[in-house]
């Protein structure tokens, strides 16, 4: 039996595939090193290293890629974009700025970086060590009503959050601002964004931004240069602005007693869009000033430590293969 099985066997092998495999034993002798190298999976991590807590924005910096037609970087299956850098007018490398979310688990992970040019395409590889955040507990008392909202509130909740994802999905493919970004609004940071939150003794989701207090009327400020992309009067968030400033960069400004924008008009840093108020789910005036970057709910004063001093370009952050430490204080966003 067994013979039977192996001359059958035998005989279907052509006169061909002998040569192939004879040609592959030869090859597999000669270089066995090379061989070895094309079936292992490509090193990762060995471009460079970052790391941060939940909810910042780190500065990811290409050098020498001043000839690439496109960069393109995923992280958590989200895609970074990257611009171009320029140095005394000269193309200097590419920037991609990548948020982690507060809520992304803390953990390594993988930033691929796809480095097209031409035709030809190669990939580079980067560590990102995100590490925790200690976010602060929030306990709000608030009416019954605007907690446990009715069959109603929560279909008009829901097509709000419908109608707000579609306008975030049509983000500019140009980027919009230029300089460094500015603080909304005049008054007193609360330090909560990512807190936990219990409403009425029950745990709600966690707070995606940060709150300004400051009285009723105060002007708030664009914080950099962009496109209204949608402006809304919402349940929760009230009248709100959110501002695409291109390159799955959003910040949103919500609870306003006044929006003085409206959809599809460009901005620029600084200009009044709309006054403070305490529309929507609000225990008081306080402007709520949230920022998405490419999907990541990042800490909106991430935004003012980016490097970025009207024009000029960061430098390399971009750490040799020794992580840096992530007890550094001045990487704690929150100061409480
Ligand atoms: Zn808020």
């Amino acid at each position: 039996m067994m013979m039977t099985a192996l001359t059958q066997t035998h005989v279907r092998i052509s006169q061909l595939d002998r040569t192939l495999i004879t040609a592959v034993v030869l090859l597999s002798s000669v270089f066995p090193v090379e061989l070895f190298s094309h079936t292992s999976p490509a090193p990762k991590g060995l471009d460079g290293q970052y790391s941060g807590k939940q909810g910042q924005v780190l500065v990811v910096k290409v050098k020498g890629e001043e000839q690439a037609t496109e960069l393109k970087g995923t992280f958590l299956s989200r895609t970074i974009p990257f611009f171009r850098e320029f140095r005394s007018g000269e193309p200097a490398g590419y920037i991609g700025l990548l948020g982690i979310d507060m809520q992304d688990e803390p953990g390594t992970y993988e930033l691929a970086v796809e480095v097209k040019q031409g035709e030809q395409a190669k990939q580079l590889s980067f560590n990102v060590l995100v590490a925790k955040e200690k976010f602060a507990v929030e306990h709000l008392t608030l009416p019954k009503e605007k907690v446990d909202l009715d069959e109603k509130s929560v279909a008009r909740w829901k097509a709000e959050q419908q109608l707000v994802q579609q306008a975030l999905a049509e983000n500019s493919r140009l980027k919009l601002w230029h300089s460094s970004f500015v603080e909304p609004v005049n008054g007193k940071r609360t330090g909560i964004f990512g807190s936990v939150r219990i409403m009425n003794g029950k745990p709600r989701n966690p707070h995606n931004g940060e709150d300004i207090g400051a009285p009723m009327g105060a002007d708030v400020a664009a914080s950099n240069d962009g496109v209204v992309r949608l402006t809304v009067d919402h349940v929760f968030s009230g009248k709100g602005v959110f501002i695409d400033h291109g390159l799955g960069f959003y910040t949103m400004y919500f609870h306003l007693s006044e929006v003085l924008v409206k959809d599809g008009d460009l901005v620029t840093a600084g200009q009044i869009i709309g006054k403070v108020g305490a529309t929507g789910r609000a225990t008081g005036p306080h402007l709520h000033w949230g920022v998405k970057l490419n999907g990541a709910r990042v800490n909106p004063y991430s935004l003012l430590d980016l490097p970025f001093k009207n024009g000029t370009t960061p430098p390399s952050m971009v750490t040799d293969p020794t992580p840096e430490t992530t007890t550094d204080p001045q990487a704690v966003p929150i100061k409480e």
